[in-house]
This record gives structure tokens, C-alpha cells and sequence, in this order.
């Protein structure tokens, strides 16, 4: 049986004080779930503050992105290594964002998550097609790639995978709990070929506006694991709702 799991992916909000406000509010509100994962990831600045606002809950810390070198001269970039000091469980990779206005290639994903997980941090990798791809057809090949390419010669230690359709995130435009399931079932499949039984345990968590109200029919799907919610994870009300519908089916 998979854990449910939920990551607030909180993007380039808020300032430091409002972070520990809402990490401080969810760790008083589903700080002691248990039966699920629930990880928060919010800006670089603000990565400490949370740490310490979610001590002695069970929430988890995750950061947004990172880069593969260990140290060196790259301006702007924070290590695999940089972010499990600053407490860190997670991070995210290859979010669609991170494709399409910083560069972000199947290459640099591929280079990211073997040196995440070789500093010991779960990877969340995102996959995703546009509508031009979705309505041209080719969804599964354009997550297959995606797939071949990021996780070309990796293990599955660590992994877990993001289906996060890119006409969907911000836009309201949820993608159905039936849509969701076929691209899950097919990246299931993917993962089955490549890794075997092991494919099984792998979390493919759906993003793309969800909200409270869709996340109960999203989970019930059975390759669905859970949920990478941004603007959602923003409040305290709807991430804790989103958390706890997400905890329907087991
Ligand atoms: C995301 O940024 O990963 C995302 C899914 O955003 P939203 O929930 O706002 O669509």
C-alpha cells in the first residue's frame, strides 16, 4: 500500500513572516496526521523559518528546486547537499515552470535528481504535457519522454513522480479524476517496465488546480497517491482540506 502524499509547492510567495504564519497554522491544524506525508516547500528565503515553525510535527520540508553541482561557482543556485542542512526532506524537479521560463531540459532534471538523492532528499519530479500536446495527441508521448529522459539511469530509491498536466496548474482547469488516471496508469506502466515489482511502491501524486472539492474524486483513483498543490497550499484552510481529502481512500 503507497502513503498518501501531499506537497505544497508555495512558488515565489510570501515573505518570511507570512511563511512561519502559515507553516505555524498548518502544523497546528494537520501537523499530527498520520497514514500520509505532507511536505511544504516553500521559498529559499524562508526554508529555516519553516523548518523551525514545523519542529515536533510531522509536516516535512521541501524546497522548489536545486541544482546538481555540490558547490561552486554558480551564482544563484543552492545544492543538493545546501538544502538538507537547511532541513530539507524534498525537492521538487522539473516543474513545469522551471521548463518553460528557466531552461529546464530532461538533461538538467536528469542531472538534479541523482545528485537530490545522492544527498539523501526525495525527488519529486514533475511530468506534464501542454494543451498544444494534449490536443495534438501526444500527452503519453511527451510524458514518456519526459520520463525517459529524466530518469535516464536512475534508481527508483527516493523517487517520486508528478504527473502535473501544464494547462492545468493556475488555471483552474482541473484535469478529470478519468484524464488524471489514464496519464497515472500509464506512468505506472512506464515505471513497472522499468524498475519491476518495485514500480509498485513509486507515489504519483496529480497537480493542476486542486482544490478541496476535487481532491476526493482525484485520490480515488487508484494510481493516484496524492496531490502537488500550489495555490491551494497557500492557505491554511484549503492545503489542511486538500491534506485530509486526500486521506478518503485508505
Ligand atoms: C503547481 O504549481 O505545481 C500547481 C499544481 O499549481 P496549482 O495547484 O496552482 O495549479
Amino acid at each position: 500500500m503507497r502513503r498518501p502524499y501531499v506537497a505544497g509547492n508555495w512558488k515565489m510567495h510570501g515573505t518570511v513572516r507570512e511563511a512561519a504564519e502559515l507553516a505555524g497554522g498548518l502544523a497546528a491544524q494537520i501537523g499530527q496526521i498520520d497514514n500520509i506525508d505532507v511536505a511544504l516547500c516553500p521559498p529559499y528565503t524562508a526554508l529555516s523559518t519553516v523548518s523551525e515553525a514545523i519542529r515536533g510535527s510531522r509536516l516535512r520540508l521541501g524546497a522548489q528546486d536545486l541544482h546538481w553541482e555540490k558547490s561552486g561557482a554558480f551564482t544563484g543556485e543552492v545544492s543538493a547537499g545546501m538544502l538538507v542542512d537547511a532541513g530539507c526532506h524534498c525537492v521538487i524537479i522539473g516543474h513545469s515552470e522551471r521548463r518553460q521560463f528557466f531552461g529546464e531540459t530532461e538533461e538538467s532534471v536528469n542531472r538534479k535528481l541523482k545528485s537530490a538523492v545522492a544527498a539523501g532528499l526525495e525527488a519529486i519530479v514533475c511530468v506534464g504535457e501542454t494543451l498544444v500536446e494534449r490536443e495534438g495527441g501526444s500527452t503519453l508521448g511527451v510524458v514518456e519522454r519526459q520520463l525517459a529522459g529524466g530518469l535516464e539511469g536512475a534508481g527508483c530509491d527516493l523517487l517520486t513522480i508528478a504527473y502535473e498536466p501544464v494547462w492545468a496548474i493556475g488555471t483552474g482547469k482541473v484535469a478529470s479524476p478519468e484524464q488524471a488516471q489514464e496519464v497515472h496508469g500509464f506512468i505506472r506502466a512506464w515505471l513497472g517496465r522499468r524498475y519491476g515489482a518495485a514500480a509498485g511502491g513509486i507515489r504519483i501524486l496529480y497537480g493542476g488546480s486542486v482544490k478541496p472539492d476535487n481532491i476526493v474524486s482525484l485520490s480515488a483513483q487508484p494510481d493516484i497517491d496524492g496531490a502537488l498543490v500550489g495555490g491551494a497550499s497557500l492557505k491554511v484552510d484549503s492545503f489542511s482540506d486538500i491534506v485530509r481529502g486526500s486521506l478518503k481512500r485508505i
